[in-house]
């Protein structure tokens, strides 16, 4: 964690802006600038906690934000300690303290155990620039408040970033539904994110939601979640390109001389588009290219030397190898569109879910055609298995679609995410 004070700027300071927020502070808008109002509301936060008031976040400072950024404290139980009193003094519940230390007897606490205590806020922050490193923290912060999570990694990025993976549920009927292939679409990434957050709270709570039975589809369905595929690339998108970055001079080259990767970057960290990587007419990709003025890596529509080429597209694949998933979804923006067919391989059930999908999310169901229906993911998945995979592209207007749209995404798509665990 690098140093903030007044004039920083990033996707850092937007998170702590953000948490500022969320504890009832004042930051100003989140933007990602560290402005006067966000200085006072830091030094607001410094006084309420017993540190020096100087505005500036350094190691002190971190030191007590960390818990809440991942949103449980450690606790050592001292004589006296009830769950209800910690729930109370931590503005938490006996049911969370209770989900998040499974092997805890509360009506016996120990002096000295340590115990976690989930917070009483959210994990995932949807008002904010989702970067791998944020969703990294979220995926700790949830796997400690619901240890019934399973997260796994299927794999590294081509900089070595984790492929993390969550699972919800233990059912014998698995899915599998994964986000942020392309770089500029990475508000797929909190989609799913949050998703897992609600439903595990749902689990915990034993709460249905949109009518949705909760535990039921836990005990029948296994739903895989690959949030972000493309970590290093969204990283080049929300960070900007740093100076240790091994492809340095190439990505400058590959971006045709601009420094800024911002709104135009898709592919991964060596300028492979990984949705055009996956083995179903990948020849037909790669000869399309030309067509597109795509002559080697480059921001998109590169399908790479061959097909997998990629650590992350040979990831997802033997991930999907490795099991027996039913149906997948594979997240994009932007259009409010669900393609889902390919060469017409698709059983006759994919355009009947499609339908359902659609119905449920008010977007499009449609086929796609063209270089856009070559070697992506819900392609080969057809291809390979001849069963339901689609393509959703969230959202609408000009990737990367602005955060503020985060909601109502969310909202389309949150019955469609519960739907395609039980169709
Ligand atoms: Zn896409």
């Amino acid at each position: 964690m690098r140093v903030l004070r007044l004039g920083t700027k990033g996707t850092d300071v937007m998170e702590i802006q953000a948490l500022l927020r969320k504890i009832g502070y004042d930051p100003g808008p989140i933007d990602g600038i560290f402005g006067p109002q966000t200085q006072q509301a830091v030094m607001q936060f410094q006084r309420d906690n017993g540190l020096t008031p100087d505005g500036i976040i350094g190691p002190n400072t971190y030191r007590v934000l960390e818990p809440l950024l991942l949103g449980y404290a450690t606790y050592e139980i001292r004589p006296g300690d009830t769950m209800y009193n910690l729930a109370r003094r931590y503005y938490s519940s006996v049911l969370k303290i209770v989900t998040a230390n499974p092997t805890v007897n509360p009506y016996n606490l120990q002096i000295g155990q340590q115990i976690l205590i989930p917070y009483g806020i959210d994990v995932v922050d949807t008002n904010i620039d989702y970067t791998y490193e944020i969703m990294e923290r979220d995926i700790q912060g949830l796997k400690a408040r619901y240890p019934f999570l399973e997260v796994g990694i299927a794999g590294k990025s081509v900089l070595g970033k984790n492929l993390y993976y969550i699972r919800l549920g233990n059912g014998p009927n698995q899915v599998f539904y994964n986000g942020a292939h392309h770089a500029l679409e990475w508000i797929t990434s909190p989609l799913l994110m949050k998703f897992i957050e609600n439903f595990a709270k749902a689990y915990m709570e034993e709460r249905n939601i949109r009518g949705y039975d909760v535990r039921d589809i836990w005990d029948q369905s296994s739903i895989y979640i690959m949030p972000m595929v493309n970590p290093d690339g969204v990283d080049l998108v929300l960070n900007g390109l740093q100076r240790g970055n091994p492809f340095y001079e190439d990505l400058i080259r590959w971006n045709r001389g601009s420094l800024d990767f911002s709104e135009v970057w898709q592919a991964n960290i060596r300028g492979v588009d990984l949705n055009h990587n996956y083995d179903a007419l990948w020849q037909l990709s790669k000869e399309a290219e030309p067509l597109y003025g795509v002559y080697g890596p480059g921001p998109t529509r590169y399908s790479g030397p061959y097909p997998e080429s990629e650590p992350e597209s040979r990831a997802v694949a033997d991930f999907t190898r490795r099991r027996n998933f039913r149906l997948v979804l594979a997240y994009h923006s932007q259009g409010e569109v669900i393609y889902w067919n390919f060469q017409n391989l698709a059983p006759p059930v994919a355009r009947t879910i499609g339908e359902l999908f659609s119905r449920v999310s008010g977007y499009t169901l449609d086929e796609a055609y063209g270089i856009a229906s070559y070697a992506g993911y819900k392609d080969w998945f057809i291809q390979e298995y001849r069963r339901p995979g689609y393509t959703i592209e969230v959202g609408s207007g000009r990737n990367p679609l602005p955060i503020e749209q985060f909601d109502q995404i969310y909202n389309d798509n949150e019955e469609l995410l519960l739907l395609a665990a039980v169709v």
